[in-house]
């Protein structure tokens, strides 16, 4: 990689952490009743180089559930299954400016779910996912992410049971999909996958591990296991850019020029190519549904690294 020395980048990643942590704007979320729980002093900020090194800082061992980063490396997981046309064809992968839970997503395009990375297109891509039976697709879905993140990932019971208690709209989604001939699966089979895949439990270190592989050709570069391949990684970021950071994703590339993804729970995931990844987590959210603390961290590293993709002085 490319980054600073060990010691430099330990001294930044610590800074970063330090001058974000008196940050206390936003709002958790709590349309899914368990998440309003969590605790929003709590900061996680963790660097994972490309070539191995890791640098964790505060609470980046406390785990919380990946909800839509989740979304990132399912659509990769399926590209590799399928190949990029397939996955490009049936899911899309266009922005379409709308917020995550938007049914307009869907009905903008005749019900061509065209972005990956809002709920319609990630339950048409969950629904992808290789496996005979529903309970296949969602061991090879744990255990796909599980390899991008070097480790086993369970599933948080009290979160799954929250969200399918109350997700009626996205249940309407996965309805609508199936009207339009999008999904060819039980609609509540892939909604009852896509909220377990939504309920995996991760931390800051586990989202940084898990964009450097993204970052690392599709190595993890912590445990040398090849995940998935480079092409996969390259049309996976692709896709991260244009459409990671929900509607804010134009605003988001312009300020700190890296694809990333963020999730409801608090967790943001940005990736370096050829460099490495932050993850962090902080639970408190901005009106599109990314964490407040993780943007400016996000923002502080990628000027101090120089990580911006679009610089070229
Ligand atoms: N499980 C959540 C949902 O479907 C994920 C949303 C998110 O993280 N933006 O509503």
């Amino acid at each position: 990689g490319s980054l600073p020395g060990w010691h430099r980048v330990e001294e930044l990643v610590r800074k970063a952490h330090a001058r974000n942590l008196a940050h206390d704007e936003g709002v958790v979320a709590s349309y899914i009743p368990v998440l309003a729980h969590a605790d929003p002093e709590r900061f996680g900020l963790c660097v994972a180089e490309a070539d191995g090194p890791v640098h964790a800082v505060g609470d980046s061992d406390l785990e919380f559930s990946v909800q839509s980063i989740s979304k990132a490396f399912v659509f990769a997981l399926v590209c590799q299954a399928w190949g990029r046309e397939v996955v490009s064809d049936r899911v899309g992968v266009n922005n379409t400016g709308l917020a995550f839970n938007s049914v307009m997503a869907l009905e903008l395009n005749d019900g061509h779910p065209m972005n990956p990375m809002v709920n319609a297109g990630a339950l048409a891509t969950t629904a992808l996912m290789p496996g005979e039976s529903f309970a296949e697709q969602w061991e090879n879905l744990r255990s796909g992410l599980s390899r991008f993140a070097g480790r086993q990932l369970e599933l948080d019971g009290e979160v799954f049971r929250s969200e399918s208690a109350t997700n009626t709209r996205n249940k309407a989604i996965a309805r609508l999909l199936q009207s339009y001939g999008h999904l060819e699966l039980d609609p509540l089979g892939v909604v009852d996958v896509y909220t377990r895949q939504c309920a995996l439990r991760v931390s800051a270190r586990d989202l940084a591990v898990m964009g450097a592989t993204l970052a690392d050709g599709g190595v993890n570069p912590v445990t040398g296991d090849q995940v998935v391949s480079g092409q996969v990684c390259q049309d996976t970021l692709a896709v991260l850019a244009s459409t990671g950071m929900y509607e804010r994703s134009g605003r988001w590339l312009f300020e700190i020029g890296l694809p990333a993804k963020s999730g409801v729970s608090g967790g943001i995931v940005a990736i370096a190519p050829g460099k490495g990844a932050i993850g962090t987590y902080s639970a408190r959210l901005d009106r599109a549904g990314n964490s407040v603390r993780g943007q400016r961290a996000t923002a502080h590293l990628s000027r101090a690294l120089g990580l911006n993709v679009f610089a070229s002085s």
